[in-house]
């Protein structure tokens, strides 16, 4: 009680609560009713005063008078707009916007819709489609083509995709975890609207590497991922970039600071208080999915999706981190940086050629050490399960398949996780007396429901996602020599 109110105490007064607040978006959702969201923000450019939170725009929600087809501005910093001060009261209209961003060049980058070879002024990209650009012009006539719809979210860009930020304005802390490529800090950073905590990837490239080229590739690759974003996907605000006095170089990335940890941590770290729900569990593997799917919408890999990349924070909303790494750094670092092998699927191994299947595979296999507490073994480059696992073990079953084109894909993931989660919280949600119950109870409870709905569910993916018809010897490897074509050989993307 005591400890109550005392925080209620901070929340009121204090310099913690101002620096808390910073990092709260000081609208209301018009979605959701939320209000000081702490995800992102969605300001749109059309109706008047409309702002939706990060979680209710991933879902593609509306009200009133609002499409999800509007050009709209994106926050991921309150009351900061690319390096820019922009205060939440003042009026965010495609007016002030053409004012502040009409003279930004974007070159090379044509629009979809009409002639114009690289576009000047405002430029808009979907959320959906990859690589999809729009001038203001077509943006504001909700332009539409076979595969853009007339709902697909529009986001205001600006010609620089990735920030590149003052070395000086970043602080470095105690270091947070070696990850894949470098030693992740914690941080402060000093942006244009206060100072933030934020985390900050160091990465030391050795000398003799040609630096300039690098730091293009670098660019190039981080750009394309850096333009999917969203709420399942770790924010990057910026990068920073410098040579050391042995003539290698470092760079900084910053990105949102999580407050939980990896996945790992969560998994293994869990102290008895803190233990974490089956129901739980279900969230972070829709969140995961969620991620991965809109990864894959782009056409892009990300290759290294395991529990050290996958990343906490509070309420434990659950964001993909890393990525592209991968890509950038491994054509550096000659392989020696790929990710954690022990979670690659055979035909890495057989043949270094893969596609998006190659996230399906690790993406099975941390959501089975999830739900099982349980790494996988790892034996002559073949994985096995060691505990299967209480919910879902058939789905991760068909995610680990030695054939890719047997493995589901994103989409089909995200559906089948959702319908679960929402089936059993329409049925807990009221009347149950689901909340109240010991952590084991609420668990066992999750599994009952699972047994019981399973059969229903397996027919409503069916109708959706018809399964792939297994072919046999002979056909399979006809249609294998032609599906390779499409696939990358050590390359991240397969446009
Ligand atoms: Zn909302
Ligand atoms: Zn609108
Ligand atoms: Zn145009
Ligand atoms: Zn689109």
């Amino acid at each position: 009680m005591k400890k109550a109110v005392h925080k209620a105490f901070h929340h009121k007064a204090g310099n913690k609560s101002k620096s808390k607040h910073r990092n709260h978006h000081r609208v209301a959702c018009n979605v959701c009713g939320l209000e000081n969201f702490q995800v992102d923000r969605y300001k749109c450019l059309i109706c008047v005063n409309y702002n939706v939170c990060a979680q209710c725009f991933e879902k593609h929600l509306q009200s009133e008078q609002h499409s999800t087809g509007h050009p709209m501005v994106h926050f991921k910093v309150p009351d900061e707009l690319f390096g820019r001060k922009i205060k939440s009261k003042d009026e965010i209209t495609i007016k002030t916007m053409e004012h502040l961003y009409g003279k930004e060049q974007h070159e090379d980058i044509p629009c979809d819709n009409c002639i114009i070879q690289s576009i000047s002024g405002l430029r808009f990209k979907c959320d959906t489609c990859p690589n999809f650009n729009l001038c203001q012009m077509c943006a504001i006539k909700n332009t539409t083509n076979e595969k853009h719809k007339p709902d697909h979210p529009l986001i205001l860009v600006s010609h620089e995709v990735i920030q590149k930020l003052n070395k000086k304005n970043i602080e470095l802390g105690d270091p947070l975890g070696q990850g894949a490529f470098g030693t992740v800090y914690k941080a402060k950073w000093s942006s244009k609207t206060g100072r933030r905590e934020v985390a900050c990837k160091v990465l030391h490239i050795p000398a003799g590497i040609d630096s300039l080229k690098l730091e293009k590739s670098f660019l190039r690759e981080l750009s394309a991922y850096a333009e999917v974003d969203g709420a399942y996907i770790l924010k990057l605000f910026g990068y920073s970039t410098f040579q050391n006095e042995n003539s290698s170089m470092s760079y900084y990335l910053i990105t949102e600071y999580m407050t939980k940890g990896s996945l790992t941590d969560l998994i293994y770290n869990q102290q008895q208080h803190e233990r974490i729900s089956l129901r739980q569990k279900l969230c972070i593997a829709c969140n995961i999915a969620t991620g991965m799917r809109k990864i894959h919408d782009h056409s892009l890999i990300h290759r290294d999706l395991r529990p050290d990349n996958i990343l906490v924070t509070d309420n434990y909303l659950t964001k993909i981190g890393d990525m592209g790494l991968a890509r950038v750094l491994d054509e550096y670092l000659d392989h020696t940086q790929i990710g954690c092998k022990r979670y690659m699927p055979p035909e890495f191994y057989d043949t270094g050629m893969y596609d998006q299947k190659l996230d399906i595979f690790t993406f099975g296999l941390s959501i089975s050490e999830l739900f099982t507490e349980t790494q996988h073994q790892f034996k002559e480059n073949r994985i096995q399960i060691k505990k299967s696992s209480p919910i879902f073990s058939d789905l991760i079953d068909r995610c680990l398949e030695e054939d890719p084109r047997y493995r589901p894909t994103a989409m089909e993931i995200e559906a089948t996780l959702n319908l679960y989660l929402n089936e059993f919280d329409s049925k807990h949600s009221t009347g149950s007396n689901y909340s109240t119950l010991p952590l084991d109870e609420q668990n066992k409870l999750v599994c009952q429901f699972y047994k019981a709905y399973h059969s229903d569910a397996v027919q409503i993916i069916a109708k959706q996602y018809p399964p792939i018809k297994r072919l046999s010897i002979h056909s399979l490897s006809t249609e294998k020599s032609h599906d390779d074509k499409s696939k990358t050989k050590c390359k991240c993307c397969i446009q």
